[in-house]
């Protein structure tokens, strides 16, 4: 998916809280003090920081002594923020105003200001507290009802009515016994009905609880064979209203009134429109979907059209085969007038049928547009390594909505046009120069598609490496310089509002910063491991090792930390799971640099690449100072822009 967030300006008003301020990242918090609001927030310019020229921010002044006490002991303050009630923290706050108070003692001014910024995060604190429901965790769990089943194969044959946005048909689940049990959860989601259950021409009982099915099953269950249930279902499935963010279906016309139909369902799930076991850790081997439509209309979804039906009732029936593993979401249909055009792309693992489908008013546009398809295949398999289903070809298809990462079956709404949607996400220039959605969206075969997550709460896997690939795809083509100035480009999106990674077995997403922070959290990796042949091997290893497999994301920072030789356990808590930026911290008396990290996880460890004036080193930050001779007296240091980190000179000279 390609989301967007536009980075709004601080404010501390509750109806405006969707971008939210960011008391934990101290740079942030420096640039709303007084004494330094003339800057820009370091950490998300494209610059360098400029906080180490400043002269207020000398670790030797009082108010920049206080500022550091203040800071810890409001991090501390915010940190048990999120356990207590509405009254103890404003309790606190008062508690906090008479201490700034004794602090600041011939000032009011301090200790009205940081009281007033408590209560407005509190009310902000207050407001997002996440309650989560029976149902999220059937959603985002893999239930005892769902982990005694291994899905083998679906059959999903359906009839779309545009005429009344209803859909209506079975869905043949075909699994094997892993222990065996009776009751078997389907996702279905309201207002979508089941209305039958059979295994061997026998009629199954089951019984409704909100979005889940439990089918009570008679035959008895033995470990390791085969069986299949047919489910038969129908409704008007919800409609989305925006599409892709909010999952549904939508119902659109074209130009000339004839429908143009498509479905989107990542996060909300694929249970939306269809029965099925909605939880990515368990996909089926390979799956044929049969969709239905008037005859004037054209399905398009996944793998490879096996076969057209005409019926005869003046519909058709479409028969795509999946033959490779596809998770749920990744399963679409697009249906509308369409026009077909095609092409063989030879790469790694030999010939790739292209296809490509659009609307006829589109076709002289797409054919310019869509060449960057094979251009985008040979910079991805470059980076990655072979596309992932050659067996189930590539296609692009129109949709009435931005895109999705559908799987063999990437679905375009980018109005032909480079950039995002016409615009460059990174205002370095480099955004224009390619269709966003053509590459991040098929950048998600490789990251998504084919290395999928497991818990929602690990889509980093799929948005930081897409993200990131973006960079990837403009380094392929301009150069690395290219490459680093559109990844630096697009810190101004991040928002360190919360971790990137979520809530597990909930079905709950983390942050939106797990595009822009997650594509700086792969760059800064790049810079660490300063070895471009290595980083490559990496991610081509990375796309061998976990193909077409579901995976946790502590396995793939594992495969990260055992492939660069570099504990990076501390590097991932940093980036994935707190939402501060480390600060690089140090002073320079005469020819002693002396430093350290800030502002980070206990244990951060990260090497940076500095400049000791102009010269670059490579240094081993800790949490507590250390020093080093060096060669000159009084140096200027400069951190490697690459890295996403901010840096503070202490003593400002
Ligand atoms: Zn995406």
């Amino acid at each position: 998916m390609a989301r967007i967030y536009f980075h709004l300006p601080i404010l501390f008003s509750r109806g405006l809280s969707y971008d939210k301020p960011n008391f934990f990242n101290v740079p942030k918090l420096t640039a709303t003090l007084p004494w330094a609001m003339s800057h820009e927030p370091c950490a998300l310019s494209h610059e360098p920081c400029t906080l180490s020229h400043e002269p207020r921010a000398m670790s030797h002044e009082p108010s920049a002594m206080s500022y550091i006490v203040s800071v810890r002991i409001f991090k501390l303050f915010l940190a048990f923020n999120f356990c207590l009630s509405t009254f103890v923290f404003y309790l606190l706050s008062f508690v906090f105003y008479l201490i700034t108070m004794i602090m600041y003692k011939s000032s009011f001014f301090y200790p009205i200001l940081i009281t007033c910024i408590i209560l407005s995060y509190s009310v902000e604190v207050s407001s997002q507290k996440i309650a989560f429901t029976r149902q999220d965790t059937l959603r985002g769990s893999i239930t005892p009802e769902r982990a005694w089943w291994d899905l083998k194969y679906y059959h999903l044959d359906i009839i779309v009515n545009p005429a009344d946005s209803t859909i209506e048909g079975t869905n043949t689940i075909t699994y094997r016994v892993i222990s065996p049990s009776r009751r078997l959860q389907i996702d279905l989601q309201e207002p979508m009905k089941l209305i039958n259950a059979m295994m061997d021409n026998k009629v199954l009982g089951f019984s409704r609880d909100g979005n889940v099915y439990w089918i009570d099953i008679t035959e008895k269950q033995e470990q390791g064979k085969i069986y299949s249930m047919v489910l038969s279902y129908n409704g008007k499935p919800k409609v989305s209203e925006n599409p892709p963010w909010e999952g549904g279906i939508t119902w659109k016309k074209d130009k000339n009134g004839i429908p143009f139909v498509a479905s989107a369902c990542q996060g909300a799930g694929a249970s939306l429109w269809w029965p099925c076991k909605d939880h990515m850790y368990d996909e089926p081997d390979s799956m044929l979907i049969s969709v239905n439509v008037p005859e004037n209309l054209t399905d398009v979804s996944n793998g490879r059209l096996r076969s057209v039906v005409r019926q005869k009732n003046k519909t058709r029936t479409y028969n795509w085969f999946v033959s490779n593993p596809i998770n749920n979401y990744g399963v679409n249909i697009n249906i509308g007038s369409y026009l077909h055009f095609s092409e063989i792309y030879n790469g790694e693992k030999g010939p790739l049928d292209c296809d490509y489908y659009v609307l006829k008013e589109d076709l002289e546009k797409a054919k310019i547009q869509f060449k960057q398809a094979p251009l985008m295949l040979a910079a991805f398999e470059h980076w990655f390594g072979p596309y992932p289903f050659y067996e189930d070809g590539y296609k692009l298809v129109e949709v009435p909505y931005l895109g999705m990462e559908h799987q063999s079956s990437v679905t375009y709404g980018n109005g032909f046009k480079n950039g995002y949607l016409g615009t460059d996400l990174s205002n370095s220039g480099w955004g224009l120069k390619f269709d966003f959605i053509i590459i991040h969206e098929s950048a998600h075969e490789w990251f998504a598609n084919s290395i999928t997550y497991e818990d929602a709460a690990d889509m980093w896997i799929h948005e930081s490496f897409a993200n990131y690939a973006e960079n990837l795809y403009v380094e392929y083509y301009y150069g690395k310089e290219a490459g680093s100035e559109y990844v630096l480009g697009t810190r101004k999106n991040i928002k360190n509002d919360k971790p990137i990674t979520g809530y597990y077995n909930v079905n709950n997403e983390g942050s939106g910063d797990m595009y822009y922070k997650g594509g700086n959290m792969l760059h800064t990796l790049r810079q660490i491991i300063n070895d471009d042949d290595k980083w490559r091997d990496i991610l081509r290893g990375l796309n061998n090792n976990f193909y077409h497999q579901v995976v946790k994301g502590s396995q793939i920072e594992n495969y990260l930390s055992e492939k660069t030789g570099i504990n990076l356990k501390y590097f991932f808590d940093q980036y994935l799971r707190d939402i501060r930026i480390p600060v690089f911290e140090y002073y320079i008396e005469g020819n002693e640099l002396t430093f350290r990290w800030n502002n980070c996880v206990p244990g951060f460890d990260m090497p940076l690449k500095i400049f000791i004036s102009g010269i670059e080193k490579t240094i081993n930050p800790k949490s507590g100072f250390t020093t080093l001779k060096l060669d000159i007296d009084n140096a200027v240091i400069k951190t490697d822009p690459g890295f996403y980190v901010a840096s503070l000179n202490l003593t400002g000279k």
